[in-house]
């Protein structure tokens, strides 16, 4: 593929390369060596802006788990909620949210809630299979974490977890951020994670 690059110049993106790119075709036989079709390959590539949530993806790289927290004293269901995932707004009162560090108390409390073995994956799975979704829930926080699980273990019901965190190779995807058990040795982690920083 041809090279690119995206740069940020006074606030917008600078693109420069090839963002599409063309392959030869190759013709479809059939068993008597009939043409009835050509393949038409075509590569693109997506820039994915994150947004508001752009602080989340960026600490996972650093070892940090961030939420949201609703601040508004007005707000009379969600004041002093806790969200994880990272809500940019509160589903309430539609302020922004206030961003909180939520990595301590993670790493103390987290456990998973329900889970999901998935045997198959859909295209383009970068995990190992079968995937081990797990839905964690944290002490004090209003939501609960879609993740998968690393390590050798089986996930259940009420398993005291803790995240890791791909700090060596981020790919910049939710990805980075994985949970395994909680007595989980560093020395055991998958290449390429750590525990929190
Ligand atoms: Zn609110």
């Amino acid at each position: 593929m041809s090279g690119y690059s995206v740069k940020v110049v006074e606030g917008k993106y600078n693109l420069s390369g090839e963002f599409h790119t063309i392959e030869p075709n190759q013709p479809i036989l059939d068993e008597k060596g009939k043409l009835c079709g050509i393949t038409n390959p075509r590569r693109i590539v997506h820039h994915h802006s994150l947004g508001g949530e752009a602080p989340f993806f960026q600490a996972i790289t650093r070892g940090r788990l961030l939420a949201t927290r609703c601040d508004n004293k007005n707000c009379k269901d969600g004041f002093g909620s806790i969200f994880l995932p990272y809500r940019i707004h509160c589903p309430d009162c539609l302020e922004r949210n206030t961003e909180i560090d939520v990595t301590d108390l993670a790493n103390k409390t987290a456990r998973v809630y329900s889970f999901m073995v998935c045997e198959r994956s859909g295209a383009f799975n970068t995990l190992e299979k079968p995937i081990r979704f797990v839905n964690v829930e944290f002490d004090g926080v209003a939501t609960i974490l879609m993740s998968y699980l690393l390590g050798k273990q089986e996930p259940k019901i009420g398993m005291k977890v803790r995240p890791i965190f791909r700090t060596k190779k981020p790919t910049y995807t939710i990805t980075d951020l994985a949970f395994v058990p909680a007595e989980t040795a560093e020395k055991d982690l998958p290449a390429d994670f750590t525990f929190s920083k």
